[in-house]
């Protein structure tokens, strides 16, 4: 059994302001590390489909879809937020984004593959129901995971989310949702200042303070994650994966490596092995300092295929 590498080449062509962080040369990075390490000879890849309205409408109010559609310009940029920007081929990679998620379900689902790594943007875990945030459009996770439980009756579906900003999109879409849990570690106080004080039994919110590094992640991971998951016993877990936690990262203050990384990783494939039968299905979020994004991201890579 494999791992399933999904992404497309619109991808590369969702352009915000010239140096907006969320660049196209972030996907470039990874898989340039993968080719270069040869991680890729390993993977099965897959061009993402586009995501259809039924399955952004599971997450997404039609209204939402229906703006969004219609913003998308014919030439220049459009601003959803202030972090957020639309450009003519935005779009058509953020459907992209949002199918690679459900790509990555149906093959792990169905046993074409025992996990998957979605190498999409925009990413999707500030987007919520009705609104586009931190560079986000679509909650590509959250498509993923609505995907699960409506295509394929999955009864209980957890996401980690370990970017360094908390999943407040993912937490808006899934919290009265008994059939999702969602742990999330983050940087707290910190960008988008929500989180730190709506955690319940599903919404497991670790704010970790500035300068934090593996010891405190580890921490949250073991005492906080692991009990809640294992209560939980997931039928496959989601991973939203943003590398913005390591420590060269220029948005944030967390102090994570690689080896923190390639921790994390392991401990999922634990829980996956334990209750989810090794069904994992992880999609790249944050991570703007491309060395460590493309290594980071990397190892997290060569973690879920056991090369
Ligand atoms: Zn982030």
């Amino acid at each position: 059994m494999h791992t399933a590498f999904i992404s497309h080449p619109d991808t590369l062509l969702h352009v915000m302001d010239g140096n907006h962080p969320e660049s196209p040369a972030r996907i470039s990075a990874i898989k340039d590390r993968l080719i270069a390490s040869q991680v890729f000879d390993h993977l099965q890849v897959y061009d993402a489909p586009l995501a259809s309205d039924e399955q952004l409408g599971r997450v997404h109010d039609a209204a939402y879809i229906r703006r969004i559609r219609k913003t998308a310009p014919q030439a220049g940029i459009v601003h959803l937020d202030p972090d957020t920007a639309m450009g003519p081929m935005t779009l058509s990679a953020a459907l992209h984004a949002a199918g690679a998620v459900v790509l990555a379900t149906d093959l792990v689902i169905s046993g074409k593959a025992q996990n998957a790594f979605c190498c999409i943007r925009p990413p999707g875990h500030h987007a919520g129901r009705a609104n586009a945030a931190g560079f986000c459009i679509f909650n590509n996770v959250a498509v993923g995971v609505a995907h699960a439980i409506a295509r394929h009756g999955i009864a209980r579906a957890a996401i980690v989310d370990f970017d360094v900003h908390h999943g407040d999109g993912t937490e808006n879409i899934f919290r009265s949702n008994p059939k999702v849990m969602l742990c999330s570690t983050f940087q707290h106080p910190f960008y988008p200042y929500r989180g730190a004080d709506s955690r319940t039994d599903r919404m497991i919110n670790v704010p970790l303070p500035a300068g934090s590094g593996g010891v405190a992640f580890r921490a949250a991971v073991e005492q906080d994650f692991a009990p809640a998951l294992m209560h939980f016993k997931p039928e496959i877990l989601f991973v939203s994966a943003g590398f913005d936690a390591h420590r060269d990262d220029p948005l944030a203050s967390l102090n994570l490596i690689r080896d923190d990384y390639i921790w994390v990783t392991k401990f999922i494939k634990d829980i996956a092995r334990r209750y989810a039968s090794d069904r994992i299905v992880s999609t790249l979020e944050g991570g703007y300092d491309l060395i460590s994004l493309a290594d980071s991201a990397t190892a997290h890579i060569r973690t879920l295929a056991d090369i």
